[in-house]
Order: structure tokens, then C-alpha cells, then sequence
């Protein structure tokens, strides 16, 4: 059985006790409109269970997920005519996650939309880059 939180919003769409623009379901995913859109036909693919963050997905999810990704995508960007789509994902506070069930954003992108979703900065030199690399790659052994 999937993990449900009684005081979490997409918990209670995913159970249909709180109505959505719903597009696309799988076995283990939902995918609906956003309330607040960045642009119109931005999309939410969430897994059913409530997992807090992308983190806590556990891996045999993953494939659907993926699949239902690609999919809404293309149905997103043909719909809405656009020319590109984002796939945001936020995790915990500082990263601006509202919603603590994980859950993915697919945001069509037009060329003249004008938005800039982030900011890029540098690194001090290339010592610093490798250093930190390593860090990751350390943890990840
Ligand atoms: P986050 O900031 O957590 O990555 O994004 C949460 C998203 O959920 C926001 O873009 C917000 O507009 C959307 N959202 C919050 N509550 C609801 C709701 O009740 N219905 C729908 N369709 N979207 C919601
Ligand atoms: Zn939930």
C-alpha cells in the first residue's frame, strides 16, 4: 500500500476528495493542471503515494514516472502549441516546495514568453569544481 498523509493536499486529489483539471493517470501517477500556472497547461505529475520529496521516491517508481513524464510533455507542448518545456522539481523549503509530496512541474515554454526561472553564477576557479565533484562522487560510491 501506498503512504497517504491525511493533511496533504495532493493526498486528498489523488483520493478525489478535492477536485483537479486531471489530464493523465497511471498505476502509480497523476498528472493535473496547476492551479497558479506559469504559463496555461502547466502540469503537476505527481507519485499517488505520498512520498515527501523526490528523494523518497522509491526506485521501482521510477519508470512510470519517466513514461508518464515524456507523455504528458508532448501531449503538454502540443496542446499549447509551445515551443519548449521545463521540468522543475523542488525539494524541502529553501528550494521554494510548497507542497511537501513530491511531485514534478512541466511548464510550456514559448520563445517570447520572456521568463527566466533561475539565475546562473560561477565558480571561483576550477579547483573548487573539482574539489566538490569529488565530495558527490565520494558519497555516491
Ligand atoms: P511547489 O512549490 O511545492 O513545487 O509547487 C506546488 C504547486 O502546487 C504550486 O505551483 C501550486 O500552484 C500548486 N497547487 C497548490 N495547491 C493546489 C491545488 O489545490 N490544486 C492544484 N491543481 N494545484 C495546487
Ligand atoms: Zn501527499
Amino acid at each position: 500500500m501506498a503512504p497517504k498523509d491525511s493533511d496533504c493536499i495532493f493526498c486528498k486529489i489523488v483520493a478525489g476528495d478535492i477536485p483537479c483539471a486531471k489530464v493523465y493517470e497511471s498505476e502509480n501517477c497523476l498528472a493535473f493542471l496547476d492551479i497558479a500556472p506559469v504559463n496555461a497547461g502547466h502540469v503537476l505529475v505527481l507519485p499517488k503515494g505520498h512520498y515527501p520529496t523526490l528523494m523518497d521516491i522509491p526506485e521501482e517508481l521510477g519508470s512510470d514516472l519517466t513514461r508518464t513524464l515524456s507523455q504528458v510533455g508532448k501531449a503538454v507542448m502540443e496542446a499549447t502549441g509551445a515551443d519548449g518545456l521545463n521540468l522543475m522539481q523542488n525539494n524541502y523549503e529553501a528550494a521554494g516546495q510548497l507542497v511537501h509530496h513530491a511531485h514534478f512541474h512541466l511548464i510550456p515554454r514559448f520563445s517570447d514568453d520572456g521568463l527566466t526561472l533561475w539565475a546562473q553564477s560561477a565558480y571561483e576557479n576550477s579547483e573548487e569544481m573539482t574539489k566538490l565533484a569529488a565530495e558527490v562522487a565520494g558519497l555516491l560510491k
